[in-house]
């Protein structure tokens, strides 16, 4: 596999989505389809589009409310993180502010949220915003002047690509098969660590 030449990426310039990169939120929303409506045959796998109207065979009233369930504060509690992320996270955070963009509209639950995740990074090193659409994204990111922006949303990476921000992909089910021209594709945390963090031991 080739990786990408990322690796003099100022840490101060980067800032990350939640939903897809640092939170496996579709995992909540696989469980409250198999517990709720007794969705047994539904996984990850089958969420090949972001927009999951497009991708599921289910009724657009189920999946409304699944979305509404797995984004309510009571189940943002209960996501887990994507493995490896709250690791290279603590170790970044040595370096640079940890910065996080979400679309989400409330900031309270997910902030909370990201805080329980990493326990040893003091939350004044962590600022999260929730810019409430994945389009205003942007205005922020100029804002506090990221230069690379992890995000699994193909749309909103070749948005940002546009606009000058370097985009760096995090591969999902619902992205893998899309072509991604001018992203750069990061398949888990631990490679986005080898691209981000090649003095990684020097950083913990
Ligand atoms: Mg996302």
């Amino acid at each position: 596999m080739t990786r990408p030449l990322i690796s003099s990426i100022d840490p101060g310039r980067l800032a990350f989505d939640i939903d897809g990169v640092v939170a496996d939120t579709m995992s909540v929303f696989v469980r409250l389809a198999h517990e709720r409506y007794g969705l047994t045959q539904l996984s990850k796998q089958d969420m090949l589009c972001y927009n999951l109207h497009d991708c599921l065979d289910l009724g657009k009233e189920i999946i409304d409310d699944l979305i509404v369930l797995t984004l309510d504060e009571e189940h943002t509690r209960e996501i887990p993180p994507i493995p490896g992320a709250p690791e290279v996270l603590t170790e970044l955070a040595a370096a640079a502010p940890l910065r996080f963009i979400t679309a989400r509209t409330e900031a309270d639950a997910i902030r909370e949220w990201i805080f329980s995740i990493l326990p040893g990074v003091p939350r004044s090193r962590i600022t999260v915003i929730a810019s409430g659409s994945p389009e205003s994204k942007l205005g922020f990111l100029h804002q506090l002047e990221i230069g690379y922006f992890v995000e699994d949303r193909l749309e909103t990476c070749k948005h940002l690509k546009e606009a000058g921000i370097e985009p760096l992909l995090f591969e999902q089910p619902w992205n893998r098969d899309e072509p991604a021209p001018g992203c750069i594709r990061i398949s888990d945390w631990m490679q986005l660590k080898e691209c981000l963090l090649p003095l990684g031991a020097n950083l913990g």
